[in-house]
């Protein structure tokens, strides 16, 4: 099989059993983005060089026995994990050249697995949007329907994967940016629990709602990627203590008798009536698995968005204050005084999203105001929490959609943040409890892909993984891919 096609362990396969070489292989998948980025424009900075000097290494270790899921095997990284060497923009023109003097923990961990970077992924600037049409490097085209968003703020990670221009990339999720993504590009995704992954090196958006983690095609994918990623970090004082589980060995976990809870309150006027019918479709696959479907409530999820778009916008103005013209990335051109060189470059270095959130944020935020709006917001956020805690006492997982829609037009919600915002109000509700959840392909709507998303109760990976894994053991969306990036159709 054409090595694009193959999964992680197969490759992994293909690699001890010398079929290929890391270099080969790296060699494939530079040659894929070579063809295909030019359209995609998932990727901000490309490391060719790098990546073979990588793969060369890792066939040194290959050959001298190791045995490591990721050695030799290429991924791309969303660019906001800071990368010594290789530029770190966020999709901002504040950071346009900005390269970081050390590596992200994630990056670091990777580096020691032996996986073979190809590059920096395309995002919405400082990861706030919902379509990646907010980065300063340009929109990215969905790979399944060129007129369609790919989702964002982690695009460019969701069109390289659904492409196959990588085997998996890392993306990170404040309020859907990884499940959103998945969902609109028809790959597999998965936001872990708050504290899982270390934040250590990713650039701070909203802190307490930040969360790395892994997009690939399939669920076994995601495990390995997130095996190598998670684990605790004393450089990041939120991450978990909490030992990490075996993701892989604990895929083939059966689903009879796995309560799935599907929230009433999300199957309503709101909701596309295709998506709807795609998830119902996929809900009987796991039923006929075994699984016991439920009915839930789960309520709030306007008070959810809402207490989002004012507890991230807050945290965001603090975080970017720090991008002032003095110590980082951008700085403007011959200022008068002090004052103007910190307005101009922070007017000149940020776009118009990112101004209008530190502008919201700074307003919450504000001496008289805070208790009216941070305050009363994170009281809403820990009814969120609590609406879900009575959730999880009734089913071990909660089914659902990940987006309203399937992957709307370039250009569709462009001029209006507030539709722009709702395409969050199934996945915030998941940032705001600190739960992990996951999108997994479950269909089309005409040739736009379909994603349903999956909630566990805390550090309940390993569960997840596994009902995401046992789907696709039973259905093959995980493994289409959209034509025209088939080997031969160019
Ligand atoms: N679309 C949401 C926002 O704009 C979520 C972004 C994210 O998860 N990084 O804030």
């Amino acid at each position: 099989m054409s090595l694009y096609k193959q999964s992680l362990a197969e490759l992994r396969f293909g690699l001890d059993t010398r079929q290929f070489s890391a270099r080969e292989l790296t060699e494939a998948f530079l040659a894929r983005v070579g063809t295909h980025d030019a359209v995609l424009n998932s990727f901000i900075s490309r490391v060719p060089e790098a990546a073979l000097l990588a793969a060369d290494q890792a066939d040194v270790r290959i050959a001298a026995g190791e045995k490591a899921p990721l050695l030799g095997i290429p991924y791309a990284h969303k660019d906001i994990f800071c990368t010594q060497g290789v530029r770190t923009t966020c999709g901002s023109k504040m950071l346009g050249d900005w390269v970081a003097p050390y590596d992200a923990t994630v990056h670091q961990r990777l580096n020691a697995a032996g996986a073979v970077m190809l590059g920096k992924t395309n995002m919405d600037e400082f990861a706030m949007g919902s379509s990646n049409e907010n980065s300063a490097f340009g929109a990215v085209k969905n790979p399944w329907d060129h007129a369609a968003v790919p989702g964002g703020s982690s695009g460019g990670s969701a069109a390289a994967v659904a492409a196959r221009l990588v085997p998996w990339a890392t993306g990170t999720d404040t309020g859907g940016s990884i499940r959103q993504p998945a969902a609109y590009c028809g790959v597999t995704g998965i936001k872990p629990t708050y504290g899982r992954v270390s934040r250590y090196g990713m650039i701070a958006y909203a802190s307490s709602l930040d969360q790395g983690g892994v997009l690939a095609p399939s669920a076994a994918d995601c495990a390995i990627g997130l095996q190598a990623m998670a684990g605790h970090d004393p450089r990041d004082s939120t991450s978990a203590a909490q030992p990490v589980p075996d993701y892989s060995a604990d895929l083939n976990q059966s689903l009879a008798g796995l309560r799935i809870g599907v929230p009433r309150q999300w199957f309503t006027a709101g909701l596309d009536a295709t998506v709807a019918a795609r998830i119902e479709d996929a809900l009987r696959v796991f039923e006929q698995q075994g699984a016991i479907r439920v009915d839930i409530d789960l309520p709030d999820a306007e008070l959810a968005l809402a207490a989002y778009y004012l507890i991230a916008p807050a945290e965001a103005s603090s975080n970017l204050s720090r991008f002032d013209g003095v110590r980082f990335g951008y700085r403007c051109a011959e200022p008068r005084d002090l004052m103007d060189l910190y307005e101009r470059s922070r007017s000149e270095g940020f776009g118009s999203e990112v101004k209008r959130r530190i502008l919201i944020g700074t307003y919450a935020l504000s001496a008289g105001y805070y208790d009216a709006f941070y305050g009363r917001a994170q009281r809403a956020r820990r009814q969120v929490a609590e609406n879900f805690a009575a959730a999880f006492a009734q089913c071990d997982v909660i089914a659902g959609p990940v987006a309203p829609t399937v992957a709307f037009d370039l250009g569709a919600h462009a001029s209006d943040p507030a539709t722009m915002y709702l395409e969050d109000i199934y996945t915030i509700p998941v940032n705001l409890a600190g739960l992990p959840g996951m999108s997994i392909p479950v269909g089309f709507s005409g040739l736009r892909p379909v994603g349903m998303q999956l909630i566990g109760a805390p550090f309940t990976e390993a569960r997840l993984l596994a009902t995401a894994h046992q789907y696709q053991q039973q259905t093959d969306w995980h493994l289409r891919m959209p034509a025209a990036y088939e080997e031969g159709s160019v």
